[in-house]
């Protein structure tokens, strides 16, 4: 491990490493505690960004830690060649508080989004015949990173220096009606939606434009998929987001939060959808391993708990208040929107520069599409530390904007 080299080495010999996927900031995080994380210099920070909504029950929640080590110790993987007992307990867990009847464990959300389009295909083509395969989705959706799901991210920057893309993909703008009537058809296999656009910029969907994909999914023998990655496990302050509007799904996605940290992805779905798929149709090496399913059922222990969602709710509610204050008091024309602890605002074009100076000033958030925070804090996270992070924010807009 090289955690005790200075930051600057780190960073140093990371640009030598590692391939240049990302533009890190200048720091590098060894430790976390609930809502705090620390870098490499012993410098604390306040966490509002978990990981991309993954840490949703802080850093190192006693549970999930307790869990973990328990099973690394017992068996930390063996196959799906074999039945996997907590396996069976985390789908029963997901199954029991959700629409569906069936899951299948895999490695990521890309993956998870990735097979679900292979079920919606083959259920298709099983029931309906081969003309059947094509996909709508949304524009700034995010989906994945392999050439399908990247092909449904409805964002040309994430499709250009790969094309060819696979075939029969189109896009629709979220909460547009007319244009997803227009849209769906016969050949039409899935409409694929996030309930709340995460990394498009923290946009919800209304409740008429689930319940109208719905519909058309119903009248064309579609497959309506919810890519729950970001949005569920929690994050909304109900289980799943989807349940805010009623709406229910043929197949769900979820990763992200799913197993406190270690990799993990899963789809949801109907029996009758999931039947579509027979041994051999789909797989995955590590997918479900003893490991994450038992870090998975941790989790969902702790988010079941009576109460768990009513506080974070009360306390998304303290931290809007909060955010809209702070955003009048500036200036800034647009309010909080999202759900739960899923919350972005749209600052403007010193997004990035207010992030850069939030992280020195001890704060974690993340910017997207340039000008949005995305506000994505530990489901766990109290009103004194909110306090702290919106004291953070004030200091920083005020030498900033
Ligand atoms: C993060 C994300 C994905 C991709 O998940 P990975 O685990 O990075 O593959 C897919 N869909 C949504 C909505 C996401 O936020």
């Amino acid at each position: 491990m090289l955690e005790n080299l200075s930051t600057d080495e780190i960073i140093s010999r990371g640009k030598t490493a590692l391939m240049n996927t990302y533009n890190q900031a200048p720091i590098a995080l060894t430790k976390g505690e609930g809502v705090w994380v620390w870098d490499t210099d012993h410098k604390r920070y306040l966490d509002f960004v978990t990981g991309i909504a993954v840490s949703s029950l802080g850093h190192s929640h006693p549970k999930v830690v307790e869990a973990i080590r328990r099973q690394a110790g017992e068996l930390i993987h063996t196959s799906n060649l074999y039945w996997i007992p907590n396996q069976v307990a985390l789908a029963e867990r997901l199954i029991e508080n959700s629409f569906a009847e069936k899951a299948f464990f895999c490695n990521s959300g890309g993956e998870a989004n990735e097979g679900a389009l292979k079920l919606a295909r083959k259920y298709a083509k099983k029931n309906y015949g081969t003309h059947k395969y094509e996909v709508v989705s949304l524009t700034s959706s995010f989906h994945g990173r392999t050439l399908a799901t990247l092909t449904a991210t409805g964002q040309p920057k994430y499709h250009k220096d790969y094309e060819p893309l696979p075939v029969g993909f189109s896009y629709v703008a979220l909460n547009d009606l007319k244009a997803l009537e227009s849209a769906v058809n016969e050949n039409t296999a899935a409409v694929l939606i996030e309930p709340i656009q995460g990394e498009g910029g923290v946009y919800p969907a209304t409740d008429e434009f689930l319940q109208k994909s719905r519909e058309l999914c119903n009248r064309f023998n579609a497959l309506l998929i919810f890519d729950e990655v970001q949005c569920g496990v929690g994050r909304t302050g109900k289980l799943f987001s989807h349940q805010w509007s009623g709406v229910t799904p043929d197949i769900m996605t979820l990763a992200k939060a799913l197993a406190g940290g270690l990799s993990i992805g899963a789809i949801m779905s109907t029996a009758k959808v999931a039947a579509a798929f027979e041994p051999g149709d789909h797989g995955t090496t590590i997918g479900g391993n003893p490991l994450a399913m038992a870090a998975g059922c941790a989790v969902l222990d702790v988010m079941l708990e009576d109460g768990f969602f009513e506080g974070v709710l009360e306390r998304s509610e303290y931290l809007c208040r909060g955010l809209n204050k702070l955003a009048e008091k500036y200036g800034i024309v647009g309010k909080v929107r999202g759900q739960g602890m899923m919350l972005g605002l749209t600052v403007g074009e010193k997004a990035p520069l207010i992030m850069n100076n939030c992280r020195k000033n001890g704060l974690l958030i993340n910017c997207v599409e340039g000008k949005t925070f995305r506000f994505l804090p530990p489901l766990i996270v109290d009103n004194t530390e909110i306090d702290e992070a919106l004291a953070i924010m004030d200091k920083t807009f005020s030498m900033v904007l």
